[in-house]
């Protein structure tokens, strides 16, 4: 009989290798890249996916998923690459939500078109959005919420229901909310994707992606995986299964900390506005209520006109400016310079992104003092 364990279980147990030569209490690390052939039950190989310290990846991210089967990659891009590739070919339509990810967006325009893959961006996040593009040929729908840098929310159910309506596969990259804010395959999403660079790391030092579904379409991508070649290492897969043991723990402090710094921030005359999604002024807050289980530790915020956004990072003595996020430690960005510093001030203007606007990653640190840091380079 499988009892259901609780997150924090999963995250610690769940995929251990019992270490059977001395009783170690930690998954031992195999490296081989060579093994047996001849009367076993399957053929490992790294790029294969299927080694032992792969597996343990595999059964932790599909236990949290609560999906039959999941596979380890060596970055985001490979996993939703991959994944993407996996499902399209030459003559298809996918729709992309118009908020993504920039190595996503990338990949799309520059790459699709070269394959035959054609491709429309919605021109909102309604359902209805979504339903515009819908084409003949349309193969796969692919969203991702909350998005970067606005953290704008999508009906991920409503979406879901709309695909299966018209035989569509929906993928969603789940990597601002975490397993542990998110299940969308219980919101009828096929495939979850996260650059476990960011939370299912957390302590920024390990490159790495994952994708969970059904055990068909998991083993779809995994025949796509092993020509491709974005399998993870098991020395990554190893510090990935350790940073995991901690993910539900830091998910519950990123929460906390990001609501309370969302809630003083709204309540500071220097700042004109706040996008979290755990505020009841974001526009669809009621919408992330009913789809997460918690709201994340990603927030946006933008300063007063009479501020200079780049002498106000200068001026943060904790807070880093940094270009990932995710980590234990707060990190925080300019996407006008960054994320979005190819589009023309007038595009960035239509998506919402002013010179002033900031994204937060808030860390675990106490949260008095990311506040305080945050008060004082104001000051
Ligand atoms: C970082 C990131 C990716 C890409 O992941 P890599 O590990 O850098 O390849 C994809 N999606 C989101 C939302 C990200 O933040």
């Amino acid at each position: 009989m499988t009892i259901k364990k609780g997150k924090h279980t999963v995250c610690i147990h769940q995929g251990q290798i019992k270490d059977e030569q001395f009783g170690g209490s930690i998954s031992p690390i195999y490296m081989a890249s060579s093994y047996p052939f001849l009367d076993v039950e399957k053929n490992r190989y790294p790029r294969y996916f299927n080694t032992p310290n792969q597996e343990v990846i595999s059964s932790k991210v599909a236990a949290l998923e609560n999906a039959e089967a999941a596979l380890p990659f060596s970055s985001g891009m490979a996993a939703i690459s991959t994944s993407l590739f996996a499902f399209l070919q030459n003559g298809d339509h996918v729709i992309f939500q118009n908020e993504i990810y920039g190595g996503s967006y990338n990949l799309v325009q520059k790459d699709f078109a070269r394959y035959g893959i054609e491709y429309s961006f919605t021109k909102g996040l309604d359902v209805r959005h979504f339903e515009n593009e819908i084409r003949d040929n349309t193969k796969v729908i692919y969203i991702e919420t909350p998005s970067n840098p606005l953290l704008s929310i999508t009906d991920v159910k409503a979406v879901a229901d709309l695909a299966r309506k018209h035989g569509i596969l929906t993928m969603i990259d789940n990597t601002f909310a975490s397993p542990l804010n998110q299940t969308p395959l219980d919101l009828g999403i096929d495939i979850s994707i996260h650059s476990a660079t960011k939370y299912l790391s957390g302590h920024s030092d390990i490159s790495a992606g994952v994708v969970a579904g059904s055990a068909k379409n998991i083993e779809k991508i995994m025949l796509q995986a092993r020509n491709l070649g974005g399998n993870l290492s098991d020395f990554m897969c190893f510090l990935l299964e350790r940073s995991i043991k901690t993910l539900a723990l830091r998910i519950e402090k990123h929460n906390e900390n990001a609501q309370f710094i969302a809630d003083q921030l709204s309540l500071n005359p220097m700042i004109s506005k706040v996008y979290y999604p755990g505020l009841k002024t974001h526009k669809n807050h009621e919408i992330a209520k009913s789809q997460m289980h918690g709201f994340g530790g990603m927030l946006s915020f933008e300063l007063n006109k009479e501020f200079d956004s780049k002498v106000f990072q200068k001026k943060l003595l904790m807070i880093k400016p940094s270009m990932s996020l995710a980590g234990v430690e707060s990190t925080i960005i300019q996407p006008s310079l960054t994320s979005h510093a190819l589009l023309s001030v007038q595009e960035r203007e239509n998506q919402g992104i002013s010179d002033n606007l900031l994204r937060l990653s808030v860390g675990l640190e106490n949260k008095e003092d990311i506040l305080a840091d945050i008060e004082q380079a104001l000051r």
